[in-house]
């Protein structure tokens, strides 16, 4: 067997993408006040801002869109696609929403109340808002080595069953349910092991607590599962993603990510007990119970789609693309997340400019430099995401300075990843000219979004 990795299709419909001159990219870059979420689409080369949405479409669920059915109650795409979920799941409930946070917010409107407490391996940001929101305390119990970039370890998604414990023990009173996000996306991509999976269900069920998985990208946690956790060399993604649903009984979906849709998510729930709440909430917040917030147009793409995101050679492929990207960044002696996650790698910033304080934002300043570079958009997840400046005028940093870059599923070939990768080895040659930025206007939450900033 030949030992590269193909993308396993090939393209029939192309979106142009355009390449910029460094002054140009100059120019736009200050437009922006230095903030690359302000750029125009179009005006980036590689977006890796995020793999939520952005994926490409299937021949196949292109030609499903045409069978939508549009009706109000009682669509057919609804049914369809209820049984394929139910058929992944082997939960009998379904319930669409418009996506993942929108699953979060009406399932945590009907179990929820003020002071309960929840726990997670780390909760994806907008779970966190969405359980704030209402009052409740969001306890992230990732294992240690979750949060060590340079530790490497097949797991590093896992929940710490002994913080859990003791947290059940204290707190149970307060605890509606516990949560377990896969893959674990606030923590690089890492992955969770089905041991993990099956102790965390045991453990919850110990104390009389639902168990309630976040399963955005659980078709690449279950690849992982195959190619890291013994005993499941032979197991199907299938039948791996299935055991993984078996000891939930609910799970909160963004079917932006490993649904492969431009939009889309839902709630599957195994007991009828919590569905009327959740539909009446359903109905107040997204829409009627057989389209919630979709139209029937994607429901019927979804039920494409959550078929094809569990193709083991496209997992291969997806999961190989980062693995493939790291190992140019080793190679360059750029620093990141290990091992590389499913969905993105994330650039450790000290590592490419060490020399940088911390007050003039290295993983902001590092990004800004891969677009002046090569019109490449990553996120920074660092001390302008996490930071905060205080009433006095003094500012918080964050622990770590990275910059994510998230791949769209489907979307860009191997040459746009060996691009990229020269890329970042020419900004790193050129680190010593990389100029740090202040924001000199932020809004009180979210800064990163809209801030503006300037070089120092
Ligand atoms: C994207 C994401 C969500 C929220 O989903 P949206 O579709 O963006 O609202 C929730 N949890 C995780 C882990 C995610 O990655």
């Amino acid at each position: 067997m030949p030992k590269t990795l193909i993308e396993p299709f090939r393209i029939k419909s192309i979106e142009p993408i355009r390449m910029t001159t460094r002054a140009e990219r100059e120019r736009l870059l200050e437009e922006a006040r230095l903030n690359v979420f302000k750029l125009r689409a179009e005006d980036v080369l590689i977006d890796w801002l995020t793999d939520s949405g952005t994926g490409a479409m299937s021949a196949h669920q292109w030609a499903a869109i045409m069978e939508g059915d549009e009706s109000y109650a009682g669509a057919r795409s609804f049914f369809r696609l209820e049984k394929v979920i139910q058929d992944i799941t082997g939960m009998p409930h379904f319930v669409p929403t418009h996506q993942g946070r929108a699953a979060e917010k009406v399932l945590f409107t009907a179990v929820c109340k003020k002071g309960d407490l929840v726990p997670n391996n780390c909760h994806f940001d907008t779970t966190r808002g969405n359980l704030e929101y209402l009052g409740v305390e969001a306890v992230d119990l990732v294992v240690p080595e979750g949060l060590q970039p340079a530790t490497i370890a097949p797991f590093k998604g896992n929940i710490d069953l002994d913080r859990v414990e003791a947290v059940l023990q204290k707190e149970g009173a307060r605890i509606p349910f516990g949560m377990l996000t896969v893959t674990n996306n606030t923590g690089g991509g890492q992955p969770v092991s089905m041991a993990n999976i099956r102790a965390y269900a045991a453990l919850l069920r110990k104390y009389g607590k639902p168990f309630i998985m976040d399963v955005c990208r659980f078709a690449e946690n279950a690849m992982f599962i195959k190619m890291r956790e013994s005993g499941y060399e032979n197991t199907s993604v299938r039948d791996i993603a299935r055991e993984m649903f078996s000891y939930a009984d609910g799970a909160t979906m963004s079917a932006k990510k490993d649904g492969m849709v431009n939009i889309g998510g839902f709630i599957v729930l195994r007991s009828d007990e919590w569905l009327d709440e959740v539909r009446s909430d359903l109905i107040m917040m997204e829409g009627f119970p057989t389209y919630g917030g979709m139209a029937g147009r994607d429901l019927e793409a979804l039920a494409v789609g959550l078929q094809e995101g569990l193709d083991e050679d496209y997992l291969r492929y997806r999961l190989r693309t980062a693995e493939y990207l790291g190992e140019k960044l080793e190679a360059a002696g750029v620093g990141f997340v290990k091992p590389t996650g499913g969905h993105a790698v994330y650039i450790d910033a000290r590592t490419v400019l060490p020399d940088m304080p911390v007050q003039h934002y290295p993983a902001w300043a590092l990004c800004n430099a891969l677009y002046l570079e090569g019109g490449i958009r990553g996120v920074e997840i660092g001390s302008v995401m996490f930071g905060k400046r205080l009433g006095d005028g003094t500012e918080t940093y964050h622990s770590m300075e990275l910059v994510r870059l998230a791949f769209p599923r489907r979307m860009y070939t191997q040459s746009h990843f060996d691009y990229a990768a020269e890329v970042i080895a020419e900004v790193k040659q050129k680190a010593a000219g990389i100029r740090g930025v202040k924001i000199t206007k932020q809004p009180r939450f979210l800064r990163h979004f809209t801030c503006e900033c300037a070089w120092v």
